[in-house]
Order: C-alpha cells, then sequence, then structure tokens
C-alpha cells in the first residue's frame, strides 16, 4: 500500500453545538419520552439535516404550519422563534406546545417590543425568509419592523423620523457585514438605539473567530453544517475572506477528495446545529487517504447552557 501523504487538520475551537441547539434538541427528546410519539415541530428544530433525521427516527414530524398538527398532539417550535400569531393561534386550539426558541432569539424579541413601546421605528439587521427574521418582526403588528439586508439598504432607508430610530439584529450573522452595516446607520442617524451587547450571540461570534484563526493558516476550509444553516453559511464565508478555499459539506460523505489535491494543511470547524459525531467522522475519512496530524486551535471557552422548559425540566 503507498504510504498516505502528511495532512495537518487545524481543528476549530469552539465548534459545534450551542447551547441553544442543544436546549431545544433536548426538548424535543423530552416530550417524545413525556407525550409518547409522534410530537410534532413546527419547522426544522435547528437547521441540521442529520439532527432532524434521528429526531424523526424518535417520533418527531416535522411540519412547516400549526395547520398541519392534530390538536390532540404536543407541538415544539423550533429554535429559531416564530410570530407571537403561532402560540396564539396553538392556545386558540387547546393544543399543547412547547417553545424551543433560544433564550438569545426572545432577548431579540424582547428588544424590538421595547423599543416599539417606546414609540420608536425599528430596523431588523437580518436575512429576508430566515425563519428567525420572520420570528422577530411577528413579535410586532406588520410595518412596526424594517429590514435591513446590505449597507445599501442602510444608506437608502427613510425613517418617519431621523431622531427616533432603532436596531436589533438576527443572532447569526456575519459580525464584520453586521458590523459595516451598524456603522453605516450610525453615521446616518447618532441617535438610533442600539442593542446594550450585540445581538449577535456568543455562539455565532466564537465560532466565527476561531475560523479566523485557522482560516489564515488552512488552504482548504471544510465546514460541517447544513446549506440552509445561516451560521454555518457564515463560517464559510469568513474563511473564504481569510483566504482559505471553504466548502461547507452536511458530512464526511460530501467531502470530493479532489478539493484535497496537493493540500498538506487543512482547517475543519462545524456550525452550531452540527453534531460532534459528524467532525469525528470527517476526520477519520480523511485518515483513510491521508496520515493527519490534527491540531486543535482553542481561542474561547464557552460555559453558557440554558434551562429547560418548567414543564420539561427535572
Ligand atoms: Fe441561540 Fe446562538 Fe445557538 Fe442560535 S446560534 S440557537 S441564537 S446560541
Amino acid at each position: 500500500m503507498p504510504s498516505r501523504p502528511p495532512l495537518t487538520v487545524l481543528l476549530a475551537s469552539p465548534r459545534g453545538f450551542c447551547a441553544g441547539v442543544d436546549r431545544a434538541i433536548q426538548i424535543v427528546e423530552r416530550a417524545i419520552e413525556k407525550h409518547g410519539a409522534p410530537v410534532y415541530v413546527r419547522h426544522e428544530i435547528v437547521h441540521n439535516r442529520h439532527v432532524v433525521d434521528r429526531l424523526k427516527a424518535m417520533g418527531a414530524v416535522f411540519v412547516e404550519e400549526l395547520s398541519e398538527c392534530p390538536t390532540d398532539r404536543p407541538v415544539v417550535f423550533s429554535a429559531h422563534g416564530v410570530p407571537k400569531a403561532v402560540p396564539a393561534e396553538a392556545r386558540a386550539r387547546k393544543m399543547i406546545y412547547l417553545d424551543a426558541t433560544c433564550p438569545l432569539v426572545s432577548k431579540v424579541h424582547v428588544e424590538a417590543e421595547r423599543h416599539y413601546a417606546a414609540g420608536r421605528e425599528i430596523l431588523l439587521i437580518g436575512h429576508e425568509g430566515h425563519p428567525e427574521v420572520v420570528g422577530t418582526m411577528g413579535q410586532l403588528p406588520q410595518g412596526a419592523v424594517a429590514l435591513i439586508e446590505t449597507v445599501a439598504d442602510a444608506q437608502a432607508f427613510q425613517p418617519r423620523d431621523p431622531a427616533n430610530v432603532a436596531f436589533v439584529t438576527q443572532t447569526t450573522l456575519s459580525v464584520d457585514d453586521t458590523a459595516e452595516i451598524v456603522e453605516a446607520l450610525r453615521t446616518r442617524f447618532p441617535a438610533i438605539a442600539a442593542p446594550h451587547k450585540e445581538d449577535i450571540c456568543y455562539a455565532t461570534t466564537n465560532r466565527q473567530e476561531a475560523v479566523k484563526a485557522i482560516a489564515a493558516r488552512a488552504e482548504v476550509l471544510l465546514v460541517i453544517g447544513s446549506a440552509n444553516s445561516s451560521n454555518s453559511v457564515r463560517l464559510a464565508e469568513v474563511g473564504r475572506r481569510a483566504g482559505a478555499r471553504a466548502y461547507l459539506i452536511d458530512d464526511a460523505g460530501s467531502l470530493d477528495p479532489a478539493w484535497l489535491a496537493g493540500v498538506s494543511t487543512v482547517g475543519v470547524t462545524a456550525g452550531a446545529s452540527a453534531p460532534e459525531v459528524l467532525v469525528e467522522g470527517l476526520i477519520d475519512r480523511l485518515g483513510q487517504a491521508f496520515a493527519v496530524t490534527v491540531e486543535e486551535i482553542d481561542t474561547a471557552r464557552e460555559t453558557v447552557t440554558f434551562k429547560l422548559p418548567r414543564a420539561l425540566a427535572g
């Protein structure tokens, strides 16, 4: 057998599951334990195909709308949050529902409501159509929140009163892109009310920082995550900006060996919704073709955990 070429794997840390994803998955698992199958889940609980498939096998049924759920089975709302109309409809239909909205998304909802109560015009920096954006906009009456996706949007926005504007953000954005948008808003509206601390969550921030630390040294960056996972897509973008050829893959099976031809250093990370077992699978696969040396690059320690809803705790 020919000897395998050497490959250094720079493993980003932190990577993979965040506290909000961990909690959301536990909510579905515990709901199935408590109520038996099926338990309905409105929207993918987190944006990862492997997580969704595993929960389906345990008895979760994924739907897009509450109208697809029978009223005699529990329903879980996904980690991305839901418009206020959704729990209201569940209550009207007398359904048992469990809210797996990440507490850091709920915090943004509360901020938006606070600005609204103070009479401010609210800008939400985020990506159109993402369920978190739909959920945050849906906390307030239609028209109360304007979506800003780009610096050009920030420059074009015409407020009713430039002295009475506020902004909130999606939690899983690019830290650098968002900073540019915020700067454009602050230049135009110096009095704009801003979050006390970033709305981009700790997990998104830490994973992007960790990618920056490895991507400058890696020729190729492999990001494990699903294509509809906002924070995973951002990790690949951050890697590209730092100079690596970055690929977003669901798992080791999606790896194209041609990407690694002539490569001696590869970076590996995983989005906040991607299980660690997929990272292990990827490193095993790399080990079949290369003599792999793994170097873990640690840029932050995470200690955040979130409590389960009272109905499932204990
Ligand atoms: Fe919560 Fe951030 Fe994880 Fe989203 S990525 S679930 S906001 S901790």
